[in-house]
């Protein structure tokens, strides 16, 4: 049995009672409020066809993460149009860039400035899939230091990671780090990227990169960003930089490693394989050496490790050193700009995604609303059912027929439905329905 008092006349409500009986009055009067609360989207959608759409939230699929701020302006430099930005949740610490590159709309955001790691790649990935909804792959574009060895990596060069490992996790065994027993296993971007990645590949197998074409359309008046005149140079991992030197045009020059010439041409190469993630800067060389020969690495960076169990994103890393004392910052910004170079043309590769699971006009969004609505009702019903049966059990005078209680509760249902859904308390529930009655002229005093 319930608690609730008996249906009586002389119930005076309480002050949320009265809001709520007043939005109920608001909710409940034409039949198809109801509906029309369901369809917001459809009502949208009209406004979109007769305007260009201002993309929302939902709109945005592709990440495009950053660690610093050079690399989101080349990010920038990328996109074919820029959004205005869209508000975002309070507890989103974000801040967004928003465009599109050709038919796909790109969120992209960078770390905050001077924290960097996999932490904070996780913080930011966190974040944005909050707010943006339907993101669903991500790219980590940016720098990373080259792991020369079995891959004839050179600066300015693009290094694709098919797989990330996380090197700077394990046990250390010794006092000395390089008694690390590593734990890390490799993880895999998303299959759709690597399917991606495997397509451009294949176009380049016969045709050259866009690579260079971008870099010239989209960043030939940022000087900055242009290939550096300085040399490219890789010295014996045995040949330290001396702190005292301020450039390696101080270092000793014999102990270059021979490399041939590349063809100006054949600048920019692209390069396809493991990543190793990590928290530390790697600027040591025979350490270097040791996780390349380990791990079989070709590139070493700080934020992939963090963003795979987020969102299985592609590390795509523009080589600006080797990963060891003699690094410099000369090479950062052009490193920056042929990595962005790249995620455009490989996001130009990528498919855009079936509009039905994306835009809210498409067919079959509307369908899956259609079944969430039909989903709604039915819960609905089932929900009235059960009042009726409560109402049957409750304190009602057991005098009254049980065909009234249908007869009002038919007449009723879309407050029943309404208030089901608004009201927790059935207590409250009962007052709502007694000032209904009264309202549709069924006196209480008749039950
Ligand atoms: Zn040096």
């Amino acid at each position: 049995m319930l608690d609730q008092e008996p249906l009586t006349a002389s119930h005076e409500y309480t002050y949320n009672e009265r809001d709520t009986l007043a939005e109920m009055e608001w909710r409940s009067q034409p039949k198809q409020h109801d509906h029309d609360e369901l369809r917001p989207r459809k009502r949208q959608k009209t406004i979109h066809h007769s305007a260009l759409p201002t993309p929302r939230r939902e709109d945005y699929t592709i990440a495009w993460i950053c660690a610093l701020h050079i690399e989101m302006a080349a990010a920038r430099a990328m996109l074919d149009e820029c959004h205005e930005p869209l508000p975002i949740d309070t507890d989103d610490n974000n801040t967004y860039v928003l465009g599109r590159i050709k038919r796909q709309n790109i969120v992209i955001a960078c770390l905050p400035t001077g924290q960097y790691g996999t932490n904070n790649a996780a913080n930011v990935m966190t974040n944005m899939r909050r707010t943006f909804t339907n993101i669903r792959d991500g790219l980590m574009v940016g720098i990373g230091g080259g792991a020369p060895g079995k891959v004839d990596v050179r600066l300015g060069d693009i290094v694709v990671g098919t797989s990330v490992i996380q090197y700077d996790l394990g046990k250390i065994l010794g006092d000395n780090q390089s008694q690390l027993h590593r734990t890390a296993t490799p993880r895999f971007p998303r299959p759709s990227l690597l399917t991606a990645a495997s397509t451009l590949r294949s176009k380049h197998e016969l045709c050259a990169s866009q690579v260079p074409r971008i870099l010239r359309q989209r960043l030939e008046a940022h000087t900055q960003y242009s290939r550096p005149s300085s040399p490219d140079r890789l010295f014996h991992a045995t040949y330290s930089h001396q702190s005292a030197i301020a450039s390696c045009d101080e270092c000793d020059q014999s102990k270059l490693m021979p490399r041939c010439q590349r063809a100006p041409t054949n600048n920019i190469m692209i390069h396809y394989g493991a990543i190793a993630s990590g928290n530390q800067v790697m600027k040591h060389s025979t350490t270097r050496d040791t996780v390349t020969r380990e791990l079989d690495v070709i590139c070493f960076e700080m934020e992939a490790a963090g963003l795979m169990d987020i969102l299985p994103c592609l590390p795509i890393r523009g080589i600006c050193d080797y990963s060891d004392s003699h690094k410099s910052n000369e090479w950062q910004r052009y490193a920056a700009a042929t990595a962005a170079a790249y995620a455009r043309e490989f996001i130009e590769e990528l498919p855009v995604i079936e509009a039905g699971s994306r835009t809210a006009d498409s067919p079959a969004r509307i369908e899956m609303a259609e079944l969430q609505q039909t989903n709604q009702a039915l819960k609905m019903e089932v929900r009235e059912l059960n009042v009726r049966l409560r109402l049957q059990q409750s304190r009602l005078p057991p005098q009254v027929p049980y065909r009234n209680l249908v007869a009002i509760n038919d007449a009723l249902g879309e407050t029943y439905s309404f208030s089901l859904n608004y009201i927790d308390s059935f207590e409250l529930f009962v007052t709502v329905l007694r000032h209904k009655f009264e309202h549709v002229g069924l006196g209480i005093g008749r039950l």
